[in-house]
């Protein structure tokens, strides 16, 4: 019928809009990034047609020959890029890969001890709004008021106090590398499964510029579209395939390897048919993410989060724990009188993006918050280098301070547009 053949101006005008908000604004969430113009090909293919419940080789539907060797080609680039012997590429986002390693590990009840989301933790670690506050028994290690970073004895403590059966090391707001080494330390002490959720820094972890949870932790997830810059997705990795610590026991007397349990997890315990398009996505960002082309992007990401943490203290802003090992950094902005509410939208209005975020100890409700989060992700990839931060924290600067003066944001959302100008999406 027309309806039906003709094109649907009004869903494309949109996407047109928004491609344009993209292109004339500076990008600074740090869970963002734009993908290359070949990932988001293969997210827009006729591989959205297809049904292949299953794995490769073992899949409930027919005609799935071309997406199992997509498939596979996708988990060995993902073991490659991350030294895993493991992984599954089907999670559909890294909040349903969070679920399927709690389900593959985890009874109901079951105790978890996660980075307190009001500290810089994520919701899928056991706040009480998510699955995992719900379903397990939530408890938190935070960072120390004074330092803004973890204290690894005080984790030590609660973990001998709660004696979780998982602890959940990963953030979606903390600027400093993480150990490992002594996470998995704590972990042994209370017979734990030890859980890395890299969703944030995954792109710099896999190019060796901070810590590598592989070797440590049991299990490690990921998101596949912040620093690592492919399509919207999760991801589940392990560097050794253990046996479950638990021991779930088969009928015919083995043990469950952990790999098995996991995939079962994932599909039929949390998901059905996977996006096979969002697959072949995921395969050309990984491998995008093994060339030097993205070395060099991701230590240009880190050096434009230090260059911008730098100019944000050299004007007295109070970057969380004095600086960042990694593409973000959280700012306390209650010495500058200003909400992490009335920033976001007064930035928001100058086409800078970047979102309200609590601080560690924040007296503010989620809703209104004291901080705002900036990471470089985004504008690395468009090109930006050191010399422009110190531009666009002029820019913050000029907005945070006269919030209201809607003639002078005016003027700098011209700017913001000027510096923005001649940068494809993609330049890197
Ligand atoms: N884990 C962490 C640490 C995150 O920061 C995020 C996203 O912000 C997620 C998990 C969830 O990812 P998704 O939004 O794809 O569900």
């Amino acid at each position: 019928t027309e309806v039906l053949t003709q094109r649907d101006t009004t869903i494309f005008d949109l996407i047109e809009k928004e491609r344009e908000r993209q292109v004339q604004g500076i990008e600074l969430i740090a869970s963002e990034n734009f993908t290359s113009p070949q990932v988001m090909e293969a997210a827009g293919s006729v591989l959205t047609n297809k049904y292949a419940e299953g794995y490769p080789g073992k899949r409930y539907y027919g005609g799935c020959e071309v997406v199992d060797e997509i498939e596979t080609l996708a988990i060995e680039r993902a073991k490659e890029l991350f030294g895993a012997v493991y992984a599954n590429v089907q999670p559909h986002s890294g909040s349903q890969a969070n679920a399927s390693v709690y389900h593959a590990c985890l009874q109901p009840g079951d105790t978890i001890l996660g980075f307190d989301l009001a500290h810089g933790g994520h919701l899928t670690h056991g706040s009480p709004v998510n699955f995992s506050g719900k379903l397990y028994r939530p408890t938190f290690y935070g960072v120390d008021e004074e330092t803004g970073t973890l204290n690894y004895d005080k984790i030590q403590e609660i973990a001998d106090k709660e004696k979780p059966k998982m602890i959940i090391a990963g953030a979606s707001a903390y600027s400093r590398d993480m150990d490992f080494a002594r996470f998995r330390e704590i972990a042994d002490s209370v017979n734990a499964i030890l859980l890395a959720d890299i969703s944030h820094p995954s792109g710099l972890i896999a190019k060796g510029i901070l810590n590598d949870p592989i070797p440590h932790c049991h299990i490690v997830t990921t998101t596949t579209h912040k620093t690592l810059r492919g399509p919207r997705g999760g991801l589940i990795l392990m560097g050794e395939n253990f046996e479950n610590p638990f021991g779930i026991r088969l009928k015919n007397g083995n043990l469950r390897k952990m790999s098995g349990l996991l995939d079962l997890a994932v599909f039929p315990g949390n998901q059905g048919g996977p996006l096979e398009h969002i697959i072949a996505a995921k395969a050309i960002a990984f491998g995008e993410a093994l060339s030097d082309d993205f070395l060099h992007y991701m230590l240009q990401v880190k050096k434009n989060a230090e260059a911008m943490a730098k100019s944000f203290m050299a004007k007295n802003y109070k970057v969380i724990s004095g600086g960042t090992d990694n593409h973000m950094m959280l700012i306390d902005l209650r010495n500058k009188g200003i909400t992490g509410k009335d920033a976001e939208k007064a930035l928001e209005k100058a086409a800078i993006t970047a979102n309200k975020n609590m601080v560690p100890f924040d007296d503010q409700s989620p809703f209104i918050t004291s901080g705002i989060r900036f990471g470089t992700p985004a504008i690395t990839t468009r090109g930006l280098v050191e010399s422009d931060m110190e531009t666009i924290v002029d820019l913050i600067d000029e907005v945070l301070m006269s919030p209201e003066d809607e003639a002078g944001i005016s003027k700098i959302k011209e700017k913001v547009h000027t510096l923005m100008k001649h940068r494809p999406l993609f330049n890197s």
